[in-house]
């Protein structure tokens, strides 16, 4: 028996492609303008240097980013268990190091999820965006001063509110200039709000979802990941909140940083509640962040997010077009390669805003026809001058999961159909699906029928039913898992591909072990508005628990001189600022890094109070028995089947 035919008779390894998904991938081959490469060219344009594989390890030698696992994209042509389409952005993906856009603006990129944007200015260089980690945020400023030679960062501009563009800040610019306070952090307006907001609040939920979407438990290979379409992967690290110190307020604002001149646009509820685009004169390079990038974006990414505004979105690429057009040689984003020359720069904005505008009004015109999400997903197609840019393909978000989003925005989750109202959660229809189906032994009959006939969407539907009913029919877990694999190796979209993917191996192999989560960051946590603080304890009140408790506490915070009232009742935890309750079960005096201190973990209550750090008046076990009501959230939860652990 040979190596592939062992490894192919376990149940647990990936398997090969179905005839139908072939056909599939060879008609995509046919399809698509496959030989238009200037993508290929415009990736590797500027190369400078770069570091071996783009391998960065951590202070303790682990490793927290590398390119080296995908050595098997070197090979051109996609293996069957690859979209090409998406082998091909796969390829293009894995170009990394420092490259030059213009003289004087130069990018890192291949480093990280997301690029580093470097403006050398007049006494030295500002740093666009930050990446996911410190480490990587450093190796990509060691990169850039091995090639252009040591020089101060002059400022930081954050273009959006994503962790992977401001993640790393702390290894650009080191605690004793961070102290001085002496270089600007340029940000969009309500950039705090919204790191914290989509970051924190629902990050526990967001973060196992996201597991899905990026595929960081997959191995990388032709049967497992190949990419996240925005670039490689999710990049480890450590990961710490900056806050900025120049906020930039409205479309048309400038700024003269290290006698550089920048022109803002604001772009708020695009890509992200807050973002921002800017054009600089001096290098004729416009930067338009992260809503003009090589691929179809996210409307809503599988992590969850807000749902953002395909139209709001494309009136601020055709506005930039309005401000900017033909002025720049140059444009490059936040993740992906630039493009140069001024005929190709506006055509990529105007497909790209047009490819918004579309998804967004025929999504509308469907939905007022009376077609729900599902069917307008099944209805739309994107028109042939769309269908073949390149950069308007759907690696990260997809024609068909941004309309169901668009459809969200307007409506809502309900189709209006009172079927939808009101039905059994999973397992219990689960059940019924499969008594109403003849039982599990005929479901599976038929399904491995529909799963050689290449049905893999209906048979995935049919299988759920039966994994939910019965989580331990063995059959059951291996044929939506073999369904799911088919459906992944058939994706163009990178989060299809990885989502499919990895719910196929949690079903074959469980979930994956991890390690608990640590508790959060001192500087992510002294970043926060205390009122940030109370929201985020707030989602984490157990409300059946707190069922006819009351207890009011009064906060007083000497540092920054904050007062609070928090109140427990009606099992809602809520606050009032600048405010001190006369009937309060106890008041604290102590100062804001004293808190921050304990919900790091560095301290413990009784020990601050020992320290004198705590200074308390009233019953300070009222505290002990609200924090008592307190749930800490799992890292892992299942998806693909039921859950093991009952919630209430
Ligand atoms: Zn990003």
């Amino acid at each position: 028996m040979t190596q592939a035919a062992n490894s192919e008779s376990h149940a647990a390894a990936p398997k090969q492609a179905m005839p139908s998904v072939i056909a599939q991938q060879a008609a995509t081959l046919d399809r698509l303008p496959f030989s238009d490469t200037a993508d290929f060219d415009d990736a590797s344009r500027g190369f400078l240097g770069t570091l071996e594989n783009a391998a960065i390890t951590n202070a303790q030698g682990r490793v927290v980013w590398s390119l080296e696992a995908y050595g098997f994209l070197t090979e051109e042509k996609a293996p069957a268990t690859v979209n090409p389409s998406l082998w091909r952005q796969s390829r293009l993906n894995m170009h990394h190091g420092l490259f030059e856009v213009v003289p004087g603006v130069y990018q890192v990129r291949g480093l990280d999820i997301a690029n580093m944007t470097l403006i050398e200015g007049e006494r030295g260089v500002i740093v666009v965006d930050t990446l996911t980690s410190i480490e990587g945020a450093r190796a990509a400023m060691e990169l850039y001063f091995q090639h252009r030679g040591r020089r101060p960062v002059t400022a930081v501009v954050f273009t959006h509110t994503h962790t992977d563009h401001w993640g790393g800040a702390h290894g650009v610019l080191d605690g004793e200039t961070l102290a001085r306070g002496e270089v600007p952090i340029v940000a969009p307006n309500l950039f705090m709000e919204y790191a914290v907001s989509e970051n924190i609040i629902a990050g526990p939920a967001m973060l196992r979802r996201a597991q899905y979407q990026f595929g960081p438990f997959l191995a990388k290979g032709p049967r497992g990941q190949v990419d996240c379409g925005l670039g490689k992967s999710m990049a480890a690290g450590s990961v710490k909140l900056l806050r900025p110190s120049d906020l930039i307020m409205e479309t048309g604002d400038k700024r003269v940083i290290d006698g550089v001149e920048f022109e803002f646009q604001m772009a708020p509820n695009s890509e992200a509640p807050a973002e921002m685009h800017f054009f600089v004169p001096r290098y004729r390079l416009l930067n338009l962040a992260e809503n003009c990038t090589h691929n179809f974006h996210n409307l809503l990414p599988f992590r969850g997010a807000d749902v953002r505004d395909a139209l709001a979105w494309s009136k601020y690429l055709g506005e930039a077009l309005q401000m900017w057009g033909g002025k720049a040689d140059a444009m490059c984003g936040q993740h992906h390669w630039p493009v140069w020359g001024k005929q190709r720069i506006d055509t990529m904005i105007r497909q790209q805003r047009d490819l918004y505008k579309f998804a967004h009004d025929q999504t509308i015109r469907l939905m007022n026809h009376g077609l729900t999400a599902t069917e307008i997903a099944e209805t739309i197609k994107l028109p042939t001058s769309l269908e073949g840019a390149w950069h308007a393909r759907g690696y990260y978000g997809h024609i068909r999961h941004n309309v169901k989003a668009i459809y969200q925005k307007y409506l809502g989750w309900y189709d209006a159909n009172p079927v939808h109202l009101d039905p059994l959660p999973p397992v219990e229809s689960g059940k019924k699906y499969v008594e109403y189906m003849g039982g599990a032994a005929a479901i599976l009959e038929r399904a491995a029928k529909d799963f050689a006939n290449g049905e893999f969407r209906f048979v995935a539907q049919a299988l759920s039913h039966l994994v939910f009913a019965d989580p331990d029919n063995q059959a059951a877990r291996a044929l939506l898992a073999d369904t799911f694999e088919q459906l992944g190796y058939a994706a163009e979209s990178a989060t299809w591909r990885n989502a499919y993917l990895f719910g196929a191996q949690e079903l074959r192999q469980g979930m994956p072990k991890t390690p608990a989560r640590p508790p959060m960051p001192r500087e992510t946590l002294a970043a926060l508005r205390t009122g940030q603080l109370w929201d985020v304890l707030g989602v984490r009140l157990n409300g059946p628990k707190a069922e006819g408790k009351h207890i009011v506490l009064n906060w007083s915070f000497t540092d920054t001189a904050e007062n609070f009232v928090l109140t427990l009742e009606n099992c809602a935890l809520t606050y009032v600022e600048a405010a001190q309750a006369s009937a309060a079960d106890a008041t604290f005096t102590l100062t804001r890094s004293t808190l921050d201190e304990l919900i790091a973990k560095q301290a413990s209550f009784p020990e601050a109070v020992a320290a004198g750090k705590i200074k308390f008046t009233g019953k300070a076990m009222s505290l002990a028995e609200l924090m008592g009501l307190m749930d800490e959230f799992p890292r892992m939860f299942e998806i693909v089947e039921p859950k093991r652990t009952a919630v209430t």
